[in-house]
Order: C-alpha cells, then structure tokens, then sequence
C-alpha cells in the first residue's frame, strides 16, 4: 500500500466539497486528523458555546467517517507540533489541508510547512481574499467595491461530491468525551436543542430556508420572523462549503431574488478579507482616532446589557436570545451592540469578548468587522455619530412577537407599547401585570442622554 495522506481538519468538518479531502484521497490512502489547540489562538481560544457545537460537529464528522469506514483522530495540543508529529508516526506523504485566514491559522500553517511536507487548498471563502484585487493591484477596505470585483468571478465552481476513500491505519487519539467541550456545571445548554450540528444538519437546515428564500429580503430584517437562514453556525465550522449555500439559493429562485442573501455570503467572505489585511482587527480600532476614546468603566450596566435587564425590550429580548440559543437575529445584534458601545459607553472590545463566548457561530472575521461596524472604528463602518435608537427600531422592525417570546413578562402589553413599556399609561402596565423597577426594569438610561454622552466622548476623543 502507497504510504498514507494525513487530512488535517479544521474550521471545515465536512467530507462534501472539501479540496484537501479529494486530494489526500486521490493521493493515497487517508488519516483524518482534528487537533484541538487552545493557545494558538490566545485571548481568542474557542468561546463556551462554539465548544459545544464543536463537540457535536466532531461526534457527528466521527460517525460520518466511521459510515465510510474511517474515523477521526482527536489529538489535543499544539497543532504546529502534533499535526508534525502525527504525520511522522504514520509516514504520511503530506498533510493535506484547507487555507483559513485567522492570524494563528497563517502561524500554524507556517510552522507544520517548516516540519512536513504541506498542501493547502482553497475552500473555505467563495474566493482566496488576495485573489480580489483593485485596478492597481492593491486590496480593498470597502465592501461594495469589493464586492463588485468578487462578482466577476462569481459564481463560484460548483461544489464536489465526498471522494472516494481508502483508509490507512489509525494511530491513537483521544476520546471526545475527555475534551470536556460541554457545560456540566452548571449545564446551560438546554436552549441549544434547535440545533443540529455536522454536515447532514447543516444540509437540512439548508433545506428548510431554501423553502422560504425567495422572501428573504423582505423578511430578514423582521426578527419575530424567522426570515435568515441561520446557517451561520454551520458555516462558522465548515460543516457545509459556502459555495454549496451559494449554488443551492441560486437555483432554487430568481437572480433577483437570490441577490440580497448572496450578498451576505459575500459579507462573510469580506470579513474575512479583512482579517487576512488586519490580523488584529478583533482588538485594535481600524481608525486610530479611536484609541484614545474614553469608555465608562461600567460593572452593572455591563452585567445588564449581558443579563438582558436594561429597560430595552429590544436590547434584552436579544441578549436573552443569545444566551439562551448561542444565536442573535442579526438586526438585533447590530442594536445591542450600538447600545453597549454607544448608550452605555463601554468598549466595544468587551461586547465583542462576550459574543465571541456566547455565540454557536463565532468568528473572527465576522464578529471584529460587526463591532468595529457598530462603533464606526472599522475601516468599512458607518459613521459614529450613528446611534440605533433602540425604541424606534423596535416598533420599525416590528419585534413585538420577539419580545414576547423573549422577554415573557412583558407578554401581556399590547403592541402599541411593547417597544417602550417606561412610556405606558400606568393602567396599561397594570393590566398588562407589569410593574416597572420590580417585574421589568426600569431604562438604565436615557436615550437622549445616552446618545448626547456618546458623541460628547466621541468628539472629545477626535480632540
Ligand atoms: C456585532 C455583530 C457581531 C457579529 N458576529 C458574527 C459572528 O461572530 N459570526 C458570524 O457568522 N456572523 C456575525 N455577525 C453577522 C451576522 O449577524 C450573522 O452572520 C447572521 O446574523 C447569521 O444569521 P444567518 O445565518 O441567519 O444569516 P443570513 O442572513 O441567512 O446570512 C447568510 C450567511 O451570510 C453570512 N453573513 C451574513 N451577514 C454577515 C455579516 N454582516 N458579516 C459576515 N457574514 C455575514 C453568515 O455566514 C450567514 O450565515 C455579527 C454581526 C454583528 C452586528
């Protein structure tokens, strides 16, 4: 038998449409490897609800592998040296993987290239990000015209099928159960029972949008709708390939229904293509007017805005979604977060620290370009002196069935006065059996205030 190819996987546990698959299988015999590794990431290491996606995600890779007559290896360490190692204990040919652009990806790239020999593949964006470029060569920090220049290569080749596979003689590895990736104490998982995670859910969950994409653009935007797709998750682990969401939403409906949600694909590679340029981008403003910005120091504000207790419907029905379902309807993000950075002042940085634990679909790339959005640091963000105003884009994007379902105790007021309880006639909240400061809260504080103490700081910081 030919000596063995070792397919290293990542953030992309699939077997469909995954090039260092197909070639470690043309090459030889294969040896699927996943390494978990904590400290190549630094103050980035894998967030609390990721972990249990990726626990299910490896379980449900296992099974797949094993229904081909494989399995996964699970080693725990330093992926610069295990996946070396491993390659050495099996006499692997090469170690065959796909390119991911977070700044420790590029590192352990470079380090397992110096050990053995290395095969990277394109596959985890619809394009390599230096592969878009401007007229004279250089790379873009605007989405649209990016975006415009990514379509002429669009669209993407079509996806391949999982190849077939020959499997080589496994050496050890760890039992997924020792990783310890689940909450047990206490187990706060029970809301992620809406998920399914690995490839078959990520393919039925893409199923289930395709039946209803065509009103996409209509109904994303309405977060009591459930108008977006949610593959998020599946996505930020590789568990389904983006040109695969690509090609299935483009036949199932007309171009011009199609464009809006590939447009948003196209986000995610965009953030990516940030990254790649600005491998700090999760920790450092993209404007350097906003080093010097002076954020509140504000320990129970923060814990309200985590807790979902800040008087804003809108703002506590989506820190509640996110913390009971490790996933936030996107409009929702992108007030919740204007509302932790503007209206309560806090560094952006640490709204980004507490998604990046909460969230089944963290990612680098997309989570530093939306807080960097919101706070108007980014080098594509909108400008700073636009505050969401919480209350009006509650009543415009219609939440109230979302706040019920979110924040129950507010289940009983009508419509009309969900968006604002701290505006209702007293003898509508008592009807409603709410009583401010005591069944609900009472706002933390004022928007007005809010917003003129935001750009008060704002300017201070631009001097
Ligand atoms: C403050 C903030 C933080 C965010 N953090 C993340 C994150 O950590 N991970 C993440 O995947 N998305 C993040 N987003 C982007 C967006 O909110 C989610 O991608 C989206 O809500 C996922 O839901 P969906 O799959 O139903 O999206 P759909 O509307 O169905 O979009 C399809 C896919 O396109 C991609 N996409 C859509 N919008 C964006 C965007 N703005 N940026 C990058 N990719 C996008 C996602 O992969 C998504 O699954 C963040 C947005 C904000 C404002």
């Amino acid at each position: 038998m030919s000596a063995p190819h070792l397919i290293w996987f990542r953030n992309d546990l699939r077997l469909a449409d995954h090039a260092a698959l197909i070639g470690a299988a043309k090459a030889g015999p294969v040896v699927a490897l996943y390494v978990l590794d904590d400290d190549a990431p630094g103050h980035w290491r894998m967030g609390a609800a990721q972990r249990w996606w990726l626990h299910h995600s490896l379980a449900a890779l296992g099974r797949d592998l094993a229904a081909r007559g494989g399995a996964l290896v699970l080693r725990r360490g330093s992926a610069a040296a295990v996946v070396p190692e491993v390659a050495q204990a099996i006499g692997a040919a090469a170690v065959h993987t796909l390119t991911h652009y977070e700044p420790w990806a590029k590192a352990q790239d470079a380090e397992v290239a110096r050990a053995v020999t290395l095969k990277r593949y394109h596959g985890a964006l619809l394009a390599p990000p230096a592969s878009v470029l401007a007229g004279g060569g250089g790379r873009y920090r605007i989405f649209t015209p990016w975006w415009k220049k990514l379509l002429e290569q669009m669209p993407p080749p079509r996806p391949q099928p999982v190849p077939d596979m020959a499997f080589a003689t496994l050496p050890a590895g760890d039992d997924l159960g020792d990783w310890g990736l689940l909450p047990t104490k206490p187990d706060w998982s029970g809301g992620f029972e809406i998920w399914t995670p690995g490839e078959a859910g990520a393919a039925a969950r893409l199923a289930t949008f395709l039946a209803v994409a065509h009103g996409y653009d209509a109904g994303r935007n309405l977060p009591s709708q459930e108008g977006s797709s949610r593959l998020s998750p599946h996505l930020a682990l590789g568990e389904i390939s983006v040109r695969t969401v690509w090609h299935a939403v483009a036949d199932a409906i007309p171009a011009a229904q199609a464009e809006p949600y590939l447009r948003e694909l196209g986000w995610r590679d965009f953030a990516a293509n940030i990254l790649d340029q600005f491998p700090d981008h999760g920790d450092v403003p993209g404007r350097a007017q906003f080093d010097d910005m002076g954020f509140r120091n504000a320990p129970d504000d923060l814990a309200a805005w985590q807790r979902g207790r800040t008087g804003y419907p809108i703002v506590d029905a989506g820190m509640r979604q996110l913390w009971t379902t490790g996933w936030m309807h996107n409009r929702v993000r992108m007030i919740a977060a204007s509302f932790l950075v503007k209206h309560l002042l806090v560094d952006w940085r640490v709204g980004e620290r507490w998604f990046w634990d909460c969230l089944v679909d963290a990612d680098l790339g997309a989570n530093s370009l939306g807080w960097q959005w919101v706070m108007g640091s980014g080098v594509d963000s909108s400008p700073f002196n636009r505050v969401f105003a919480p209350l009006s884009q509650s009543a415009k994007f219609d939440a109230a069935g979302y706040i019920r379902r979110w924040v129950p105790e507010l289940a009983q007021l009508p419509d009309a006065v969900i968006h604002d309880p701290a505006a209702a006639e007293p003898m509508l909240l008592r009807a409603a059996g709410v009583t401010l400061g005591r069944t609900y809260p009472r706002p933390i504080v004022d928007h007005a205030e809010g917003r003129a103490r935001a750009l008060a700081a704002y300017a201070a910081a631009r001097g």
